[in-house]
């Protein structure tokens, strides 16, 4: 049934100024040079919460990296993550990988054009699924993400909270409707481009919009009191001393868990900090934890690193090894082969220190 709110929409207005403006104003983007689906793929998941700008290096240098579904699904994991150093968000690069070799082991090596194979792939969630489908086979599936929910919320005059999961299930339900049958990667796409170029969060650009003779937040001037949006939860915060832990000429690292944030990434040892703890507590807790006896000498200096739902609060001390027994989760490396490590943007920006 139509959603209520598009029963005296001119629908196909809006297509038309949406899809003929998008095609004479869109940017040139690498992703965009052909719509193979791997492609498209990669360009998707890179783009989740990452701008386009900081995506567009990372996505050249992957392609040529692994420039096929065969290529990434036979990588070594510590390859791929070393080509995504610094975009963040790594298991986004860990479930790329793991699919596309599902990919090549039940489909040929063809990413698959059937929205429920496509949709049980990991990592693909309902709006990197309607933009594949969209862009690679314009098949006319809707791809909402906060940008486009913006847009609609003030296209529409849609005041839900696009904070809440039923919301984000009404405007997919709302495109479903909207999205033109002949031109969907256009219409998706025009989606997206008008929300990062003119629709934009702050003081959006209505004089110049191709669309402002449909929008309905024009038209009654509250077009920046839209999208309703709840507020998020206040970060959680930690603190950690880290050690720049040194033996001889060479340096000491870590691996991350397996599981969990920044799985299987590469670190300086870090040492949680409960309340007031001072270096011989932090020694102790060391010793316990790796069996190493190390003296943590003075302090290199401070970091903060946010994360989506995390805050850390880095104190960086330099540190001698006085005892290393064989634990393996350690790791002593030279500056050159450091360098051949993914380590998160946090432990990158910290090699300053060393
Ligand atoms: Fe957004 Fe303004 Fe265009 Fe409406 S007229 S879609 S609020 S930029």
């Amino acid at each position: 049934m139509k959603d209520e709110t598009l029963r005296y929409f001119d629908n196909s207005g809006f297509q038309e100024k949406l899809i003929s403006w998008y095609q004479a104003n869109k940017r040139d983007l690498p992703w965009r040079q052909n719509q193979d689906p791997y492609r498209v793929w990669v360009s998707e998941i890179m783009l989740q919460q990452t701008k386009v700008d900081t995506v567009k290096p990372y996505f050249e240098r992957f392609m040529e990296k692994f420039p096929t579904v065969h290529a990434l699904a036979e990588a070594d994991e510590q390859a791929v993550l070393k080509a995504w150093e610094g975009l963040g968000y790594y298991s986004r690069a860990r479930n790329l990988q793991t699919a596309v070799r599902e990919v090549v082991a039940e489909y040929d090596g063809k990413v698959p054009k059937n929205k429920n194979e496509l949709g049980k792939l990991k990592g693909i969630g309902p709006y990197t699924k309607g933009a594949i489908l969209s862009i690679a086979f314009g098949q006319p599936e809707p791809a909402v993400d906060g940008n486009v929910m913006r847009v609609l919320s003030r296209v529409l005059r849609i005041s839900d909270n696009i904070a809440e999961a039923k919301v984000k299930k009404r405007f997919e339900a709302i495109v479903s409707e909207m999205i033109s049958k002949d031109d969907p990667s256009s219409f998706n796409q025009g989606l997206m481009e008008l929300g990062a170029l003119v629709c934009t969060p702050k003081a959006p650009l209505c004089l110049f919009c191709p669309v402002n003779a449909y929008c309905r937040a024009f038209s009654e001037g509250i077009q920046e009191q839209l999208p309703v949006k709840s507020k998020a939860k206040k970060p959680k915060r930690v603190t950690y001393l880290v050690l720049l832990l040194k033996k001889g000429k060479e340096v000491i690292i870590e691996q991350r868990s397996e599981q969990g944030l920044l799985a299987n990434l590469w670190q300086f040892p870090m040492i949680p900090m409960k309340g007031e703890m001072d270096a011989a507590q932090a020694e102790k807790w060391f010793e316990a934890e790796y069996g190493w006896s190390i003296q943590i000498g003075k302090e290199a200096g401070e970091l903060k690193h946010v994360f989506t739902h995390l805050v850390w609060d880095l104190k960086i001390f330099e540190a001698d090894v006085l005892y290393a027994s064989d634990d393996t989760r350690l790791k002593s490396v030279n500056e050159i082969e450091i360098s051949e490590y993914p380590f998160p943007v946090s432990h990158q920006k910290m090699m300053k220190f060393l």
